[in-house]
């Protein structure tokens, strides 16, 4: 079966004439006898195509235009007129129709032809609709991970900050950073490094309330932005992401191993007053869970903040250099 058209004609001959030779077509006909009863089949089908008389009873050809082309609707419409309705032919062009046709129809084969172009065009349309669409999708995401990318992540920041300066609220960026990752990669190969962060921005995804946003940072590094939430709530979010992700492990072809992250915070408008300022905040901040040990979240609303789980040993920043490796989480 091929697409979908409606037609809406009061005239019973013409319509039985219209839908026998599309159904012959092979196409998928559903009829209508006027205006609000083929409004009714439009919302209920959602028709590639309509076909409608002008001059009906109840509701007339040009309403039905109208309706379907403010619902914002990918459905094509083909008018048919009587000879004397040439000025509202043109007035339904304006009004989007695709083409129109006088009655009575001599030439049943030009009809045909106008509906399978115009079902073309616009399946031509969709398909290009859908390509845009997936291009701007590859455009903001990150390949490996499909998280969020830098590029969009700096777009993201701009409008929050925007919205912060205009409604005056907060929010709030949080940087992660997976910690010894270059020692991942040395030890178990880059394909299991891949997979770690793959694997990370799920752990994370799965974590974060719906309405956070995941981005890739770079390398190893990932970054949340987070609105409506307080100190407090930070904290929580932050030992629910340390916690998951320190008992994960993860585990790529025979291989396994266990990960710790350290983390960066910073609030906007708090000490930042631009883009700049607030990555730079919470990158610093970072570095002070780096050289504070790791495994470990700092922000700059506060001193550090020891998130180690109870009884797990929090790592010692002696035994954590870049180059030990039995110094690794495994
Ligand atoms: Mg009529």
């Amino acid at each position: 079966m091929k697409e979908t058209i409606l037609i809406i004609e009061d005239e019973e001959d013409i319509l039985a004439l219209l839908s026998g030779l599309l159904a012959s077509e092979n196409y998928r006909v559903i009829t209508a006898g006027n205006g609000r009863e083929g409004v009714e089949k439009f919302q209920e089908y959602t028709p590639d195509l309509i076909i409608t008389d002008v001059r009906m009873p109840i509701m007339d050809g040009i309403e039905v235009l109208r309706e379907v082309k403010t619902k914002e609707s990918d459905t094509e419409v083909i008018i048919l007129t009587g000879h004397s309705d040439e000025a509202t032919a043109i007035d339904c062009l304006r009004l989007g129709a695709y083409d129109y046709f006088r009655k009575p129809l001599e030439d049943i084969d030009v009809l045909l032809t106008a509906v399978e172009r115009v079902l073309e065009k616009r399946s031509l349309e969709l398909k290009n609709r859908s390509l845009v669409k997936q291009l701007k999708e590859l455009s903001i995401k990150d390949s490996l991970t499909g998280l969020y990318n830098y590029r969009y992540l700096q777009s993201c920041l701009d409008e929050e900050i925007d919205r912060s300066r205009r409604y005056g609220h907060n929010f709030f960026i949080l940087m992660i950073d997976a910690d010894h990752f270059k020692d991942i990669n040395d030890t178990y190969g880059h394909l299991f490094g891949d997979h770690v962060l793959k694997k990370l921005g799920e752990l994370l995804t799965t974590q974060l309330r719906s309405t956070d946003r995941l981005f890739r940072y770079g390398g190893e590094e990932f970054l949340v932005i987070m609105n409506e939430l307080d100190k407090s709530e930070v904290v929580m979010i932050v030992d629910r992401l340390m916690e998951s992700i320190r008992d994960h492990k993860f585990r790529y072809e025979g291989q396994e191993a266990k990960i710790t992250v350290s983390m960066g915070g910073a609030f906007f408008p708090d000490g930042a007053c631009n883009k700049l300022e607030l990555i730079k905040m919470a990158d610093q901040a970072l570095y002070k869970a780096k050289q504070g040990g790791r495994n470990r979240f700092e922000c700059c609303f506060d001193e550090a903040i020891d998130v180690a789980t109870p009884g797990s040993e929090p790592l010692q920043s002696a035994g954590m250099q870049k180059d030990t490796k039995q110094d690794l989480p495994n």
